[in-house]
């Protein structure tokens, strides 16, 4: 067993949480990478990270379902023993559509997912690490969207809503543990280049949205990653209940 401390990333294996795990081993700590079902992505990132001379494990489980986080849990516990860090990162978002267009199927996976999948692994993870259950502290970061504030008309509106309930989760979780040793807060990013638009059915969103970004282009994964790193480290050891904007200005 390694001294470092330990990060579970849920959809872990692509887009933001694949630059969130690659940064997170190249600070120090090993990782489990959590995905859904692109295993060889898993394996792939999995294998570039221990180059990098930490160690990485994956694990498959849908955070949408209670069976995808009693596998996720039990990978935490039976292969690393503890848990330092939590990155609720596993979000969706469905094809563009009105609201009078959304069928019941369509919202019951996006909540499940973005919001009570996200209060799942939390809650798992504040059993590990709070100092009321024996634990050693810890961190949790939530990855919710600009979309909360702006609302995505037209495009998905029930997304922005469910990252409208992680905002609000996110504050009152923080104040819940502070004195329990564990720091929650969240990023809302802008509009970031990676495969989630093409997966809405907008392959080309992120470039075709620059022009309404004051800073006139789409965000990296990478740049997510700098802000979540700072997040669960030291250096934000009194910044809990925060939501940080990482969107070029929109
Ligand atoms: P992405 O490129 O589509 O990657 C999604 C990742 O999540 C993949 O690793 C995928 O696993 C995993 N995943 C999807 N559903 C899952 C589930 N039910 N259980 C476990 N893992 C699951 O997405 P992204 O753009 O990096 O987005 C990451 C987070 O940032 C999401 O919460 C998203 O809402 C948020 N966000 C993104 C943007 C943006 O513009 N990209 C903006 C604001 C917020 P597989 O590889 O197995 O498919």
């Amino acid at each position: 067993m390694s001294d470092r401390p330990v990060l579970l990333v849920t959809g872990g294996s692509r887009g933001i949480g694949a630059a969130v795990v690659l940064k997170a081993a190249g600070a120090g700590w090993d990782v489990l990478i959590n995905y859904v079902s692109n295993r060889a992505a898993a394996e792939k990132l999995s294998a570039e990270v221990r180059l990098l001379g930490v160690r990485a494990e994956i694990v498959q489980g849908d955070t949408g379902t209670e069976e995808g986080i009693a596998a996720i849990f039990a990978a935490v516990d039976q292969q690393f023993g503890r848990l330092d860090g939590l990155v609720n990162n596993a979000g969706v978002v469905d094809q563009t559509a009105r609201v009078e267009d959304y069928s019941r199927e369509r919202l019951d996976r996006m909540f499940a997912i973005n919001v009570i999948g996200n209060i799942r692994c939390a809650s798992e993870a504040v059993r590990r690490m709070s100092t009321a259950h024996g634990g050693r502290g810890g961190s949790i970061v939530n990855i919710s969207s600009m979309a909360a504030v702006l609302g995505s008309p037209g495009q998905y509106v029930d997304y922005a809503a469910s990252k409208g309930a992680v905002d609000t989760f996110t504050i009152g979780l923080a104040r819940e543990v502070a004195s329990e040793g564990i720091r929650v807060n969240a990023i809302r990013p802008g509009v970031i280049d990676t495969d989630i638009h093409a997966s809405g059915g907008l392959p080309d969103r992120a470039a075709a949205m620059a022009p309404s970004i004051p800073m006139q282009r789409p965000g990296t994964s990478e740049e997510i990653a700098d802000a979540v790193l700072y997040l669960i480290s030291s250096q934000a050891s009194y910044v809990t209940g925060a939501i940080l904007n990482v969107s070029g200005g929109r």
